[in-house]
């Protein structure tokens, strides 16, 4: 175990896991390693934050803004922070080319605001947020401002202080590494007022029978045995794609996504939901005639993985009045030749569907 033992074997892992925490927050632009609390993946530290900072700091008729395209993890733990505390949630569409509608945002942000939650890329139509802006219109009004980054860390450079966010949240599985860990980072002051989530082993300063005092952050949020293995590739994950580097890997991407496009687009009757120039990682599409889940499930015959279905964002789909679409990512080890590969099975698909 880390934090633990006095012997060499427990030294030694909390050494590794420790100089992750640093790893991290350089990766993020962090100013320190203390702003960096482990867990077990985006969704888990989302909700961290909405019961910690959200139940401590929201009352009847505060607001949170998050957007029509949120995924469920960034939308259903402020409702249920919103259900105990009184505040209410409000939503913010998009323009007419499927990326997030700043003046609808601007409509809605009032001194009732508390927090803002994005997510830096909309995992449905890869449109990229844009997090300075949003930021100040967050401290044109006081709000606290949240990230989430699950599909941005992963394609673009990040560094939250440019950004001027409070919150940025990303799961490791998604950067090439296991399942099972995550990163938030917050400001520090923000931290320092926050009480802890989850009570146990390792947050605490003091414990007595009836009362306990809590460690300091980042310890504060991080009870129990932590996913030691898990935090330790992540560190290894980060070096892998800083070693490529951020910048290359969204110039990899962003050249191949035009391609994605194009060749997409030579289909006919396929709609792709996501317009955006500005966009990143995935392309959402529809036919006609084919629903999403046989696409997937003809093209997983041809060896070609995509996702079909809501991709946790049922109200996304709801506002384009659609029940799911088929959706295809690229990473680091994608190529042109995938893109023909798709749009050779997308025909069989038209063949065997007609
Ligand atoms: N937010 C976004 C934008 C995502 O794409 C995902 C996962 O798909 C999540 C949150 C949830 O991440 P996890 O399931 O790793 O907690």
């Amino acid at each position: 175990n880390v934090h633990r033992g006095l012997h060499w074997l427990s030294e030694t892992s909390t050494e590794k896991y420790e100089n992750v925490r640093i790893k991290a927050a350089n990766f993020l632009g962090a100013k320190s390693s203390n702003e960096i609390i482990y867990g077990y993946g985006a969704t888990y530290l989302i909700n961290m934050v909405a019961n910690t900072w959200g139940l401590s700091n929201l009352k009847e008729n505060d607001e949170i803004i998050i957007s029509i395209a949120d995924h469920h993890a960034n939308i259903v733990p402020w409702q249920m922070v919103s259900q105990r505390t009184g505040a209410k949630i409000k939503a913010f569409n998009l323009n007419y080319n499927d990326e997030p509608d700043i003046d609808d945002l601007k409509s809605l942000v009032s001194d009732k605001t508390k927090i803002i939650s994005v997510p830096h890329v909309s995992n449905v139509l890869g449109s990229i947020y844009p997090l300075k802006e949003i930021s100040k219109i967050a401290k044109s009004v006081n709000s606290l401002f949240f990230v989430d980054g699950c599909q941005g860390a992963i394609h673009l450079p990040v560094n939250v202080t440019e950004i001027g966010c409070d919150f940025y949240v990303f799961s490791a599985h998604k950067l090439y590494s296991a399942g099972g860990a995550g990163i938030l980072w917050a400001k520090e002051s923000i931290l320092n007022q926050m009480p802890p989530f989850l009570g146990g082993g390792d947050m605490i300063d003091n414990v007595d029978i009836d009362l306990s005092t809590y460690a300091d952050p980042p310890y504060r949020f991080e009870a129990g045995t932590p996913p030691i293995a898990e935090i330790i590739a992540l560190g290894e994950a980060i070096s892998f794609v800083e070693n490529i580097g951020m910048e290359n890997i969204r110039i990899h991407e962003e050249e191949l996504l035009k391609y994605f496009h194009k060749q997409l687009e030579s289909i006919p009757d396929l709609k792709i939901y996501g317009k955006s120039e500005n966009k990143s990682g995935v392309i959402s599409f529809t036919m006609d005639n084919a629903h999403p889940h046989d696409i997937a499930t003809i093209l997983d015959q041809e060896g070609i993985a995509i996702r079909a279905g809501h991709h946790c964002a049922q109200p996304l789909m709801k506002y384009y009045n659609i029940p799911s679409t088929a959706r295809a990512s690229i990473g680091i080890y994608s190529s042109k030749k995938d893109a023909d590969e798709l749009v050779k099975g997308l025909n069989k698909v038209k063949k065997l569907l007609k």
